[in-house]
């Protein structure tokens, strides 16, 4: 908590009015209740209203709950920024679980990874990256100058904002890796979220990842220092790499890079905790330890969640006294966690690893959920008309896309379920299983089941 409370504040006092974030007194679990008419954490700290009550959308019981009995008064449901997300951060690295951080593609897969949260009763993290950004504006619309990545990507943050509330779960809504090339996307992004702060005090997304890991590493840290001077200001935090995640994800193709640089040394990660340091806490790595995006078979590079170890041990001795006391001063980041084994991610976690993305995994889920809606019920999704009970019976309730949208979401909440079984993520909110949903358009409208 050292971190969380008292130089975030510190930082923050000195460049916004103080009264924006203020830390929560204590971050013992507090005493539960859904009293909807208890003052709201985020009216307390200045923060803006729910996105609920902003937009007078009804809201069920979860969704006017105001604090967790299992977490730190500050965190809530619906997007977390500034203070609230640096307690959830800190809160999982204490307690030695990472949060799964989900690409996303479509309004569909949002809705799955909120669900999957839900029912495992954990926080979740949303992210887009620059060309699922473009695909969330839609593929037609022209993207000079990054424009539809901006616009796709302020589309799903509005989409998050406005759901992850009504399902009673806290978001961190973030971007995935920006190259050099793509931060005018970022620039476009913080600019909207500077300017929803200003109506809000709060800015529109969590957290921007920036990946300079292909420029020389006094260039990749300067960068990241403008930026996060920036992001801070507004309480966004930055994920900077160092160092190369292999493999190919996104059109970006590190599947040929020399093998010394997929593993970080732990001097290259002082040099850039001390540098961050200087600007703001609010920053994780996403340090090179033979992490590969996809999935392959088993090939030449090794994973060694060790080297987060020894960064840790080796940042601890030469920050001394000023050391946490868990001597676990980096929150790192893992990428390319597809494929691999259960102990390297346990590991990895007790490393300080409070993040995880999850891509290939989840693509996988939501084709394979497709595939079997399809196979199950082929000889009805042949024709309009006609199927094996008859050559006039209407196909429409088969063909439906939100069937088969709907068979791939429900592949994905399960294969989320594994993710947060693997990262220990679960049962983190502390409100137990969800009850039933109450459809009120029940089973009539649409519903094959699946
Ligand atoms: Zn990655």
């Amino acid at each position: 908590m050292k971190i969380a409370a008292s130089i975030f504040s510190a930082f923050i006092a000195g460049t916004i009015t103080a009264s924006a974030f203020v830390a929560p007194s204590s971050n013992a679990p507090v005493a539960f209740t859904r009293n909807s008419q208890e003052v709201a954490m985020r009216g307390k700290t200045g923060l803006s209203e729910k996105m609920s009550d902003e937009l007078d959308i009804p809201c069920d019981e979860e969704c006017a709950m105001t604090c967790y009995p299992n977490l730190p008064e500050s965190v809530h449901p619906g997007v977390l920024s500034g203070q609230a997300m640096v307690d959830l951060l800190e809160h999982a690295k204490e307690n030695g679980y990472a949060i799964p951080a989900v690409n996303c593609v479509s309004s569909s897969g949002i809705n799955a990874c909120l669900e999957a949260a839900r029912k495992n009763d954990a926080p979740i993290i949303i992210q887009f990256s620059s060309g699922g950004s473009q695909f969330y504006a839609g593929k037609d619309l022209d993207n000079s100058n990054y424009s539809a990545a901006i616009a796709g990507a302020i589309s799903g943050a509005f989409h998050v904002r406005t759901l992850a509330e009504q399902y009673g779960v806290p978001v961190i809504l973030h971007t995935d890796h920006c190259a050099k090339k793509l931060l005018p996307w970022i620039d476009g992004l913080l600019s909207a979220s500077e300017r929803y702060y200003e109506k809000h005090g709060e800015p529109l997304f969590s957290s921007h990842m920036i990946d300079l890991s292909e420029e020389p590493i006094e260039e990749n840290i300067e960068i990241c220092k403008d930026y996060l001077e920036r992001m801070a200001k507004i309480g966004i935090l930055l994920e900077m790499e160092l160092g190369i995640t292999g493999g190919e994800e996104d059109g970006v193709d590190n599947t040929d890079v020399p093998l010394e640089d997929l593993y970080s040394k732990p001097e290259e990660i002082y040099q850039v905790y001390e540098e961050l340091s200087k600007v703001s806490p609010m920053f994780t790595v996403a340090a090179a330890f033979g992490n590969v995006h996809g999935v392959y078979s088993p090939g030449n590079v090794k994973l060694e969640p060790e080297i987060l170890n020894k960064a840790q041990d080796y940042i601890s001795e030469k920050l001394g006294d000023e050391a946490p006391e868990d001597k676990k001063p980096v929150m790192f980041v893992f990428h390319g966690g597809s494929g691999s084994d259960l102990s390297d991610i346990r590991k990895a976690l007790g490393y300080g690893v409070i993040k995880m993305n999850i891509d290939t995994d989840t693509q996988w889920s939501y084709w394979e959920g497709i595939k079997n809606f399809e196979s199950k019920f082929h000889d009805y999704l042949q024709a309009q008309i006609g199927n094996p009970d008859g050559p006039d019976k209407p196909n429409k309730k088969y063909y439906d896309p939100r069937e088969c949208m709907r068979a791939a979401e429900v592949n994905t909440v399960a294969r989320l379920e594994q993710c947060f079984a693997d990262l220990k993520c679960q049962g983190i909110l502390g409100l137990g299983e969800k009850k039933a949903a109450d459809n009120v358009f029940g089973p009539a409208l649409g519903g094959l089941p699946i």
